[in-house]
């Protein structure tokens, strides 16, 4: 179902993770690309709001995950990623087995479809349309999260999750460094514009006062 959060933002339910779309100055965006079996879900969702694959404009990766890069074969549209994970997301190398995170990654590797389109590579402080680039490590290493202050929202992918109303950081089991997950907080919760949504990969996005709930969840750490 698709849940509108706020004018020209949308939260896409797919089972389990979340993806957004966002129109950003008429350029249709979305937001991480759900798992592979989120193909119909996700053409379903589009098709509410009248859109099919096609008029996607650009995808925006939170990181390299296998619920977030799932349908990317299927969207052929300019790619997005944070500079370490972006490799990763264009199949380009593999995921280091060596570290826990890693390994999870790489077992979950042939899963994930590489796009058919060069992914391109961002960092901290750049811009896409009206989103910054804020480079959040801790989930993965390349992890970054979007905040558009003309849209007011943040799209903070698997820094954060939201779990029966609360927000709570990305959990050890699922986090590369946990000790980066509150740091990327912390300095989020600081450099955050007052946006008024806050759109997690896994939850409920809220919709209202997004940057006091991050700053109060910094508070807490
Ligand atoms: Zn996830």
């Amino acid at each position: 179902m698709v849940t509108e959060l706020l004018d020209d933002v949308w939260w896409f339910d797919l089972r389990g993770v979340n993806a957004y779309l966002a129109e950003d100055d008429g350029t249709v965006t979305l937001i991480d690309a759900g798992t592979p079996i989120s193909r119909r879900p996700l053409a379903r969702e589009l098709r509410e709001l009248g859109y099919v694959f096609e008029d996607i404009d650009r995808v925006l990766v939170t990181h390299y995950d296998v619920d977030h890069v799932g349908t990317l074969n299927r969207i052929d549209a300019p790619v997005y990623a944070g500079a370490i994970d972006a490799p990763l997301v264009a199949g380009d190398r593999t995921p280091n087995w060596r570290t826990r995170k890693g390994f999870t990654q790489r077992l979950a590797a042939p899963f994930c479809p590489t796009p058919d389109g060069p992914v391109q590579s961002v960092g901290d402080g750049d811009t896409i349309g009206s989103f910054t680039i804020h480079h959040t490590p801790g989930h993965t290493p390349g992890h970054v999260a979007y905040v558009s202050e003309a849209l007011s929202v943040a799209f903070v992918g698997d820094l954060v999750r939201e779990s029966d109303g609360n927000l709570v950081a990305s959990p050890w089991l699922v986090s590369d460094d946990v000790g980066q997950v509150r740091s990327s907080i912390e300095e989020l919760a600081s450099e955050l514009p007052a946006v008024e949504a806050l759109a997690m990969g896994h939850g409920i996005p809220f919709n209202r006062a997004g940057h006091d709930r991050l700053r109060e969840l910094a508070g807490r750490l």
